[in-house]
């Protein structure tokens, strides 16, 4: 079988075509018996539709990348048992060879045609809220920045940020999620969704070119270079083994001329030997499942960028969470605000607000939010720097402003042991300080909660069998702990107060004892996403560094489906074991039953073609092993 990075595997039509001229044969021999013209032609059609595409495939190899490939000792051999006189043989190997070949196909044609899908989903215009009235644009036209306005019953044409409007939207298209989600201002909506009812103004904060759509053609396009370790042994096998049956089955051939046995004699022999010893099993084996398992975690929301992913996830010992918009909801709010010093809380509110505007990070939302609602305008703030794990500065009219945690506040050199925050800082909820240069202005707190889904998902992933899960947040102890004591970590699994840095050094700790998964969403878990032996990122929902540096996307915010995509990965695992172990015994009981025990051509085709469709059905089980909620 051929590998499945460019595609020749016949077509349907042309297995259909070898299918019926078998079947003409096989009634002729094992039914009613027909015109001998008519058994000639069956045939006929079966090594024409069965061989031509498969030759013509082999030969386009040899010649234009040098390689031999397994579709020609199929060939072959199927012209070898014709000349033997066994025809009927030649036509069952070459119709079980193009079944498993077309089934191959398909199985991986599904994971490219789920995404392709939402290509389709993707409106071809916005409505642009323009100085003379909203006007009908291309969505190419359509820059960051742009105000567009949401119909009831419209899909959203490019990821924005509502700015208007509070509405239901359907996000099954990117989440697999069925249940609308409500959204209001400051909540983010993603490219190809659809708004149930209200009316709804976005504004634009990324182009067509990096949209989510556009972002996860990505990642399944960049998935095909990463090959699982398995799949490069399968194609190495297939690529050097091929050559060495060929070479042997003539070596048989000449060895018992040699020894006096007769032309037609010598050839069945040395033809069983080939079909006995084609490696066909063992190369579409690997393939086979990693594709069908790619294929029903895209199906779930989750994507894979390859197969290494999917089998080293398979292997992880230990699972690291981060806390904010992973284990909890994107949906954070603000608690309380505190002015200082002459300052008023609506000031502090609107500087606030100006800052965060540029901001990714939850906490951005909720303070977006809670302006909206308090009906705060944000000043004007430019020159905005983010901070990771701390916070994030700018400069408005008057000067330098920034916002951010206890490490934002001496980084300022400004007063931390304010005595007026001493309320909010006794609670368990992220406080985030405003400044102007080295005075505090205030601080408001923000409360998270973890998702519904996280206690579920941890749970599953623990009775799996995961020996070591922990948490690992840039936020304060007592907030972390907080979340940690409802999700049922121990005191010992959460670790806060991270910085970057301190998540890959927690990482490679993990990493000391085996396998680990990273799980994050933040520009701050860019770096332990990439040392983590499987980096795990919040797909729509997190920030694009994220998305690059990790391995799999969670494009819905379900932790449930991070456990099912886990068992999935253990199942694949184990259905490559099985199959490589199968088909590897399979050859070598046909190959020692071709030499030394005069094993009949009909049975070494039935026993080879026969085990490579076990192994892909095997494999193809896999696709039946969606991802859902549980
Ligand atoms: P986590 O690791 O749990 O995802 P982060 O590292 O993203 O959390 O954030 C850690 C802390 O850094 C936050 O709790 C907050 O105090 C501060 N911080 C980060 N980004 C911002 C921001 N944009 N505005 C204010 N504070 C921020
Ligand atoms: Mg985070």
């Amino acid at each position: 079988m051929s590998d499945h990075d460019h595609d020749h595997n016949p077509d349907v039509l042309w297995t259909a075509l070898t299918v019926a001229g078998l079947a003409v044969a096989l009634v002729d021999r094992f039914g009613v018996a027909l015109p001998q013209g008519v058994v000639w032609g069956g045939l006929g059609l079966a090594y024409l539709a069965g061989g031509v595409p498969a030759g013509w495939v082999a030969v386009k190899e040899l010649f234009g990348r040098g390689r031999l490939d397994i579709d020609l000792l199929m060939v072959i051999a199927a012209g070898a048992a014709a000349s033997v006189g066994a025809a009927l043989e030649g036509a069952v190997l070459l119709a079980l060879f193009s079944i498993s070949g077309t089934l191959e196909h398909r199985a991986m044609g599904r994971a490219r045609r789920a995404v392709e899908a939402l290509m389709a989903l993707r409106p071809d215009t916005a409505l642009r809220v323009g100085p003379g009235g909203i006007e009908e644009v291309a969505v190419g036209a359509v820059v960051v920045g742009d105000r567009l306005v949401l119909r009831p019953g419209a899909r959203v044409p490019v990821d924005g940020r509502l700015v208007e409007g509070l509405g239901e939207v359907d996000e099954s298209t990117i989440t697999g999620e069925a249940e609308p989600v409500k959204k209001g201002p400051g909540d983010l909506v993603h490219e190809a969704t659809v708004n149930l009812n209200g009316v709804l103004t976005m504004e634009v904060v990324r182009a067509l070119a990096d949209s989510t759509v556009a972002r996860m053609i990505r990642l399944v396009t960049e998935a095909q270079g990463m090959k699982a370790p398995s799949e490069r042994f399968s194609e190495w096998f297939g690529a050097r083994y091929t050559v060495l049956v060929l070479v042997g089955s003539v070596a048989v051939f000449l060895v018992l001329l040699g020894l006096g046995w007769t032309l037609q004699a010598a050839l069945y022999r040395a033809a069983t030997v080939l079909v006995a010893a084609s490696p066909c099993a063992v190369v579409i084996s690997v393939p086979a499942a990693i594709l069908s398992a790619l294929s029903s975690a895209a199906r779930g929301g989750v994507l894979f960028k390859g197969g290494a992913a999917l089998e080293m996830l398979a292997e992880v010992r230990a699972f690291a969470f981060d806390k904010t918009g992973t284990l909890t909801t994107g949906q954070a709010e603000v608690t309380g605000l505190k002015a200082l010093d002459g300052a008023t809380e609506d000031e502090v509110l609107a500087l606030l607000a100006g800052i965060e505007a540029q901001s990714e990070h939850h906490i951005a939302g909720a303070v977006l939010r809670h302006a909206v609602a308090r009906g705060v305008a944000p000043v004007v703030v430019g020159e905005v720097q983010a901070w990771p794990s701390e916070g994030i500065s700018g400069v408005d009219a008057v000067g330098p402003v920034w916002a951010g945690n206890a490490r934002m506040v001496a980084r300022m050199s400004a007063d931390g042991a304010h005595h007026g925050l001493a309320g909010l800082r006794g609670g368990t909820q992220t406080v985030v300080h405003l400044g102007r240069g080295t005075r505090l202005m205030g601080a408001v707190t923000v409360a998270d909660a973890p998702r519904a889904s996280a206690a579920r998902g941890i749970a599953a992933l623990r009775a799996a069998g995961v020996e070591e899960i922990v948490m690992m947040t840039g936020d304060r102890r007592e907030v972390a702990l907080r979340i940690g004591g409802a999700l049922g970590f121990k005191t010992a699994e959460v670790f806060a107060g991270l910085l970057p840095a301190d998540k890959v050094q927690l990482v490679d700790d993990l990493a000391a004892k085996g396998r680990v998964a990273f799980v994050g969403d933040g520009v701050n878990d860019a770096a332990a996403l990439a040392r983590a032996d499987v980096g795990i990122a919040m797909g729509a929902a997190g920030s694009e560094v994220a998305l690059q540096a990790a391995e799999v996307a969670l494009l819905s915010e379900d932790m449930g489906r991070l456990a099912l995509a886990h068992r999935l990965a253990r199942r694949t695992a184990r259905i490559i074991k099985q199959n490589l172990f199968f088909a590897i015994g399979a050859m070598v009981v046909l190959v020692i039953g071709g030499l030394f025990f005069e094993l009949p051509l009909p049975l070494a085709v039935i026993g080879h073609e026969g085990g490579t469709l076990l192994v892909v059905l095997n494999g193809l089980r896999l696709l039946r092993d969606p991802i859902r909620v549980i």
